[in-house]
């Protein structure tokens, strides 16, 4: 790549990094972005030569040029992290729109997983924000997907459904087990309850009729204002045995196409998946969109579908397809190993998340090749 151009995406990111530490500090507290900065100790509006990516932090040694007061490394911090994706992302791809989407996709991950640090949330205008970029670049000019599914592999669509069901689901039997398998509070009009059903449905029925039945679900609580619901237990218990059905009892897999049966447990699977991802991701927007349902009478239940980390799971599948579960696999290793040396026992996932889609981003290929190569398949 010709050096003009690395130094050139280099410095880009250093101000984009620049005005990423405005989107952490500010959107989470429901800021404006625009407007100059200041300084947070003594308010002084900061000049021009204050805000220097990296440089002026270096320059004025860590404080402010008015009060002395402390300014934190997160900042030139989150600059030159910037700076170096984009780097990487120009030792990759020439000047282009493969490029520009690229150093958007890293943005986005980068406000993410500071903001997650920050407070615990992943917000819903960044996490469906990457989904639709996504899902736009792969229908505009097919990157870095397809949108539909070609041969074998998934498109853009099928892969933020696929890993956004997965996560539901992780995040569904995650609160069963910790329910000791007791029912939890049905949401209304829609919820994880519906998610569920979508999922054990779309395995038994195939993706589109499961989902037809969950959202049929979702329009029937919001009428009666009542959960019209299966039970958690049902839907959570049985999903798995749909899947295994045809490699226990070879003649069911006839329903699901004829040939293998492994296939058949394999479509059943992703049926279930992209009907729970569907559900999961149109809730989730119902709900962002209506805003904080606000006093739920003293309950002390999560916002109803937060779900942030199934939102960016979906956003990283559109970008990804099957290397999403390379990320997923990353962050939790990610996160495990945080967790141990840090010895805490709450981390924020969307930090460890955002690290594994970049390296299954620019690595999960070649990560995947190296691992076959070492089983001896490829
Ligand atoms: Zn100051």
């Amino acid at each position: 790549m010709a050096p003009m151009w690395l130094l050139l995406a280099f410095l880009l990111g250093l101000a984009v990094g620049s005005f990423l530490n405005v989107v952490i500090h500010r959107l989470p507290k429901g800021e404006t972005l625009g407007g100059r900065s200041r300084c947070p100790h003594c308010g002084r509006t900061l000049s021009p030569l204050d805000l220097v990516p990296v440089f002026s932090y270096l320059a004025l040694r860590g404080r402010c040029r008015y009060c002395q007061g402390p300014i934190s490394p997160r900042y030139p911090l989150v600059e030159g992290l910037t700076g170096g994706l984009f780097l990487l992302t120009a030792l990759r791809f020439p000047p282009s729109l493969e490029a520009l989407f690229t150093f958007l996709f890293l943005s986005f991950l980068v406000a993410l997983a500071f903001i997650d640090l920050d407070t615990y949330e992943l917000p819903d205008p960044l996490t469906y924000g990457l989904l639709l970029l996504g899902l736009v670049g792969a229908w505009a000019f097919r990157f870095p997907l397809p949108f539909q599914p070609e041969g074998a592999n998934l498109g853009a669509l099928d892969g933020a459904l696929l890993s956004a069901g997965l996560m539901a689901l992780i995040a569904g039997y995650g609160a069963f087990f910790l329910r000791r398998f007791g029912e939890g509070r049905p949401e209304v009009p829609v919820g994880p309850h519906q998610v569920h059903m979508a999922a054990l449905l779309g395995a038994l029925l195939g993706p589109g009729v499961g989902m037809a039945l969950a959202f049929l679900s979702w329009a029937l609580s919001a009428r009666t204002g009542r959960p019209v619901v299966l039970p958690d237990r049902l839907t959570l218990l049985l999903f798995p045995l749909i899947p295994l059905a045809p490699l226990l009892l070879p003649p069911l897999g006839n329903l699901w196409g004829e040939g293998w049966e492994g296939l058949a447990a394999l479509a059943a699977l992703k049926g279930g998946l992209i009907a729970a991802g569907g559900l999961a991701l149109a809730g989730g927007l119902y709900w962002a969109f209506r805003g904080d349902p606000g006093e739920t009478e003293g309950e002390e239940e999560p916002v109803a579908m937060g779900y942030g980390d199934v939102k960016l799971m979906g956003a990283l599948g559109a970008w990804l397809g099957p290397y999403a579960l390379l990320a997923l696999f990353l962050g939790v290793f990610s996160g495990a190993l945080f967790g141990l040396l840090l010895r805490k026992r709450t981390l924020p996932f969307g930090p460890h998340l955002a690290l594994g889609g970049v390296v299954a981003f620019f690595y999960g290929e070649a990560l995947v090749r190296a691992y076959l190569a070492y089983l001896g398949v490829s």
